[in-house]
């Protein structure tokens, strides 16, 4: 279940000079106030969606929302409006989706780096995570690196989801044999996404 909905927060509150109550009459009396709504979700205040206002009278306690305003008390409310500043923290949830999406793109920037660091230079345990076909998927383990050439040992499994790899790399999966390949076919491997992944 998903909480969501509004919530107003009081933010500024005029006295008003020359405004007259609608009900009793009474000139000054009304005070003006404004508050500020913004979206919550699991009553993490996510952003503002607008303001919304009213009036009350010090003498008659008579309220009016903006609607009901007449123009000279709506105009005043309005210049109220523009001014009242609210709350910095009804932004946290668009702040924490920011940070999400910066620290997101940081982590997948640091990740392609570290990866294109593992193909120019391999190691010896380091796991390939390729491509056979279309819903087939193996890994290969590097078994030993010479000047311009790596050895892989393949995995005898081979798995159809791509997220489900990891099953299938364990050691005894590995078959006895391994076979070359350059490190110039390696890199190309690796560009055209035929290798896809790389653990060490
Ligand atoms: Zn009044």
């Amino acid at each position: 279940m998903i909480i969501y909905g509004s919530k107003a927060v009081y933010i500024k509150s005029e006295q008003s000079k020359k405004s007259i109550c609608i009900s009793c009459g009474t000139q000054g009396s009304l005070t003006l106030s404004v508050f500020r709504r913004h979206a919550h979700i699991f009553w993490i205040p996510l952003f503002p969606i607008g303001k919304k206002g009213m009036s009350q009278c010090q003498h008659c306690k008579n309220v009016l929302k903006t609607k009901e305003m007449p123009e000279p008390i709506r105009k005043e409310y309005d210049i109220l409006k523009n001014k009242a500043k609210g709350p910095i923290w009804q932004f946290t949830g668009l702040g924490i989706l920011v940070v999400l999406i910066a620290w997101g793109s940081y982590v997948n920037g640091q990740d392609k780096k570290l990866e294109t660091e593992y193909i120019v230079s391999p190691m010896d345990g380091d796991i390939y995570e390729y491509k056979i076909e279309t819903n087939s998927y193996s890994t290969l383990k590097v078994t030993s690196v010479s000047k311009d050439s790596v050895f892989v040992s393949p995995n005898e499994y081979e798995i159809s989801k791509k997220s489900r790899i990891y099953k299938i790399n364990k050691s005894e999966n590995y078959s006895e044999f391994s076979y070359g390949i350059s490190k110039a076919r390696l890199k190309e491997m690796y560009e055209s996404g035929e290798i896809f992944d790389i653990n060490r």
